[in-house]
């Protein structure tokens, strides 16, 4: 299925299933979101072009409750935290989720292998909110370029008299930014 992206609406409609009879009937489902249409990403988009592929499949767990697998695959433009130009990110993720009644049985959850959520309101679930989630919860905190392609380059601090020439090729994945950008002056 795919949603209709014209119309210009700022959110996309849900998509609910029975989730608890999803599971037991094993049934597939698959479908793109678009990007322009997920509010919660806008913050951290760069632009808002391509969509989210997922596909969902229902099925019994080990210990025999519904469960659901998600895959989810997404081209996002991201905006470095660093130099703020474009940086893309491929999304392939898999999620797993347990269908459980009551809040109260989010603990017996646990006996399920540790790579399975839990999630409740299985009866009427939107999967498109799901899917969104989902996404929001993947992306860095703070996402940055590595620092030999980025267009700025952190402070030259590491390089100092006395440091390590191999430190400056530790890597570069660090999130933190414990050398923000100083403001562009002098610069052409
Ligand atoms: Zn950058």
């Amino acid at each position: 299925m795919v949603i209709d992206g014209a119309g210009g609406a700022s959110s996309v409609e849900p998509l609910i299933i029975d989730a608890t009879r999803f599971a037991r009937d094993t049934s597939k489902l698959a479908g793109e979101l678009p990007l322009a249409r997920l509010p919660r990403l806008g913050d951290v988009l760069f632009d808002r072009a391509g969509a989210v592929r997922y596909a969902v499949e229902g099925y019994m767990s080990a210990l025999g409750r519904p469960a659901l697998r998600f895959d989810l695959t997404a081209d996002l433009a991201l905006r470095c935290q660093r130099c703020l130009e474009r940086l893309p990110l491929h999304l392939n993720l898999r999620r797993e989720f347990v269908l459980v009644g009551q809040a109260e049985d989010l603990d017996c959850a646990g006996d399920e292998d540790e790579n399975v959520d839990a999630i409740t309101g299985a009866e009427s679930l939107d999967l498109h909110d799901l899917v969104e989630q989902e996404i929001v919860l993947s992306l860095p905190m703070a996402p940055c370029h590595a620092e030999d392609t980025c267009r700025l380059q952190p402070a030259p601090a590491k390089l100092e008299r006395g440091a390590s020439p191999f430190s400056a090729l530790a890597g570069p994945k660090a999130e933190s930014d414990e050398n923000p950008p100083a403001p562009a002056t002098g610069l052409d």
